[in-house]
């Protein structure tokens, strides 16, 4: 297939860097190291637009904060680059608020990446150079390494990776973060996309296009404390899981196949045993091991697919996203008028 035959590429053949770039940040109680933030990014703003002529903005996109997140974003100076607000009606999850910012992206570029100073600022000019220069769509970054993770943690990001990419056609890239740039019809495609169950990591890989990888080392914390716990990274797990593979499903159904090859094997062999050695069955303690070992089997296989009935019934239900209590844009000219979106349109 050639590329200019889609209607995606219609526009560009080259990377349009006339079109500018959307910078989206998810908010969720970020409050104390906003100024800081975003003095950051004012600066990169002006290296970009006095290197490469490359009109920025900023996507703020406050998931229903609790502190004052939503008050200083409202504050903060729009001189160097365009200040977009998006305020969400109550706290939707990151993914949901990275789906508003795409949704309201006014330039072309987009480029996603979190309020809390782990993502660095610094790094946005490299990825823009990969765009621009190197010509790719779709810029990701990932962990250098994990050293400094527990290794439990470490293990159960192994275990999700491998599971995910079994035997799949696109392998989603190990320790890829949200921290991407996407170009203007990579940030079409996934607009494009009609799920409402959001994997943004899976989906941005999904799309094709040119992707690079660029390798580096997330800052601590600028302040605060990390949103997800165990739980919540356990359920993101189970989301991405269900949305891109089948594989559980699989697994399952082959692990059924095994236990029933075995329970055929064990009875042939007391069979073989009564007939013939003349020997009485043995008690009732393999029984009750073999009973249990299929009902655990079995609740286990329920509730994996459970997890893909629910996804269905979200599906169908067709829920806007998120919705937006709040816009505004502000420009170095003053506040525009721009129509604030839903995920339903
Ligand atoms: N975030 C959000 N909604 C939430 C949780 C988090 O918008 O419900 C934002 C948060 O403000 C931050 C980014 O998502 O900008 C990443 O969150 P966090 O730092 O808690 O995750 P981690 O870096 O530990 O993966
Ligand atoms: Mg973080």
């Amino acid at each position: 297939m050639t590329l200019t035959a889609s209607p995606l590429a219609a526009n560009s053949t080259h990377p349009p860097a006339a079109a500018g770039l959307s910078i989206v940040v998810p908010l969720y109680n970020e409050g104390a190291g906003l100024a800081g933030f975003h003095a950051r990014l004012a600066e990169i703003a002006r290296q970009l637009r006095q290197e490469r002529g490359l009109a920025t903005e900023v996507v703020y996109v406050d998931d229903g904060s609790r502190d004052n997140s939503l008050a200083v974003v409202q504050t903060l100076s729009a001189e160097s680059l365009d200040v977009q607000v998006v305020s969400l009606s109550r706290n939707f999850g990151k993914e949901a608020a990275l789906m508003a910012g795409l949704d309201h992206a006014r330039l072309g570029a987009v480029l996603f990446m979190d309020g809390d100073g782990q993502h660095p600022p610094a790094l946005i000019p490299t990825l823009v150079g990969h765009w621009l220069d190197g010509g790719h769509d779709v810029v990701f970054t990932a962990k250098a390494h994990r050293a400094n993770e527990p290794r439990t943690r470490r293990l159960g990001v192994w275990m999700f990776y491998w599971l995910l990419n079994w035997r799949t056609r696109t392998p989603i890239p190990e320790n890829a973060g949200d921290f991407r740039l996407l170009s203007p019809r990579a940030a079409d495609a996934l607009r494009r996309l009609p799920e409402r169950n959001r994997f943004f990591k899976g989906l941005a890989t999904w799309i094709g296009f040119r992707q690079f990888r660029v390798d580096y080392e997330p800052a601590p914390r600028a302040h605060g404390t990390t949103s997800w716990n165990p739980y919540s990274l356990i359920g993101l797990s189970i989301e991405g899981l269900t949305s891109f593979s089948v594989a559980p499903l699989r697994l399952a159904s082959l692990l059924g196949l095994a236990l029933a090859f075995i329970a055929l094997l064990f009875g042939a062999s007391i069979l073989w045993e009564t007939l013939f050695e003349g020997k009485s069955v043995p008690g009732y303690p393999s029984l009750v091991v073999g009973l249990m070992v299929l009902g655990g089997v079995q609740l286990i296989m329920i509730g994996i697919m459970g997890e893909y009935i629910g996804k269905v019934l979200s599906e169908i239900k067709a829920r806007p996203v998120y919705f937006v209590a709040d816009h505004s844009v502000r420009t170095a000219q003053g506040v525009i008028d721009a129509p604030a979106r839903t995920a339903a349109e």
